[in-house]
């Protein structure tokens, strides 16, 4: 049996007629970028997050860069700024800082959710820091009523990039309605994901989201009247619909991958794994999107090679922390090995929507065959 790492065309399969048929439909309106669609889209999933707005883009990576440049024009943000982000994230979230001049503190996450917390901001926040990069890694909402307070308490905007935690919440408060701005991406492998590039920001601030509406369309809001130095970051037609169709059947998505790592949390048991921290998640009311289902493994490298030999796809996120990247040598980080360790040990196992019963059985019977 080949288990891979993730099977998109399966979950794309159930929706290709639906598909098609409403690419037809653009096609024939002759609209394809910034029309009804990607208005529709964008109210819908401004609605799903419970974020009074939503402004589709490009992709992830232009969205968090459209925040930043945003907060720039309003004076918020100035060059030179310092920005708080977790240092084993995806390397877009540091490339969107560091390319808008702003500068790039990198802070290790808390080894048990992988994401920032609290405590953490409060110490490592300084009179320089001017927003913090909240990445809800692996689908962890990393929300709460204390690290928004810290934020408030010192002035500091608080960012989330969302890119792989769409629809994860707590206590009722969904990601990307929770800090003054968010990112999201709709990769194709991400948990909403277009059939292409694709990215959306929300936020509650009308002046902030006035601006990413026009920086991500050349600087305008009227045709040839442009009031800011914007870009090109579009949503497209085609790519809005493919989204406002699979927004219908997310929220069973989200069920389904939660009830696969309700079966890890359940069965995996051999000794030397560490399961993801499910504790917490009861406990503080918190929904985790199950975007990756990430165990530590000591002897990593003979793991992933044993479930391979088993026909069992592994990934890791991510191979380097964000200064270990060569692009980034010259990045200042007090802490470079406080999480390294960790992170060497970090694997992830296939978790999605539609993975098969006897596919979930075989993971966990090879992984706990693994000695
Ligand atoms: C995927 C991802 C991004 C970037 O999204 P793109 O759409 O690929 O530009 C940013 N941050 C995180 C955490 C991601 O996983």
């Amino acid at each position: 049996m080949i288990v891979p790492f993730n099977d998109i065309s399966r979950e794309n399969a159930n929706i290709k007629n639906e598909i098609i048929e409403a690419l037809e439909c653009i096609i024939d309106s002759g609209t394809f970028i910034l029309g009804d669609r990607a208005d529709q889209f964008e109210n819908e999933f401004a609605k799903f997050c419970g974020s009074r707005f939503c402004v589709g883009v490009g992709n992830g990576y232009d969205a968090l860069s459209v925040i930043l440049m945003s907060y720039k024009r309003l004076g918020l943000l100035k060059e030179g700024d310092e920005i708080i982000v977790p240092s084993n994230t995806f390397i877009a979230t540091a490339l969107a800082v560091t390319n808008l001049n702003l500068n790039l503190k990198l802070v290790n996450p808390c080894p048990l959710t992988y994401c920032l917390t609290s405590k953490i901001l409060e110490d490592q926040i300084t009179p320089k820091t001017k927003a913090v990069i909240l990445v809800h890694l692996y689908g962890y909402p990393a929300i709460s009523e204390k690290l928004l307070k810290v934020c408030k308490d010192n002035g500091v905007l608080l960012i989330e990039d969302a890119a792989q935690a769409h629809g994860a919440e707590r206590l009722g408060t969904k990601v990307g309605s929770y800090g003054d701005a968010a990112a999201f991406s709709f990769y194709p492998g991400k948990n909403l994901g277009a059939l292409g590039d694709a990215g959306a920001i929300t936020s509650h601030d009308e002046r902030l989201i006035d601006c990413c509406r026009k920086i991500r369309n050349y600087g305008s809001s009227q045709k040839y009247h442009h009031t800011e130095i914007g870009i090109n970051s579009r949503l497209d037609e085609f790519q809005a619909v493919i989204l406002s169709i699979k927004l219908k059947s997310y929220q069973q998505n989200l069920m389904l991958r939660s009830a696969v790592a309700e079966r890890y949390f359940n069965e995996i048991n051999g000794p030397d794994i560490i399961l993801p921290y499910s504790n917490d998640l009861k406990k503080t009311g918190r929904t985790h999107a199950f975007h990756l289902f990430v165990l530590r493994v000591e002897a990593r490298d003979r793991f992933c090679a044993f479930l391979k030999s088993n026909g069992i796809e592994t990934g890791i996120h991510y191979p380097r922390l964000i200064h270990q990247h060569p692009c980034y040598h010259d990045v200042e980080f007090c802490d470079s090995e406080g999480f390294s360790d960790v992170n060497q040990k970090v694997v992830s196992i296939p978790i999605y929507p539609t993975i098969r019963r006897e596919e979930v059985d075989h993971v966990i019977k090879v992984i706990n065959e693994f000695v």
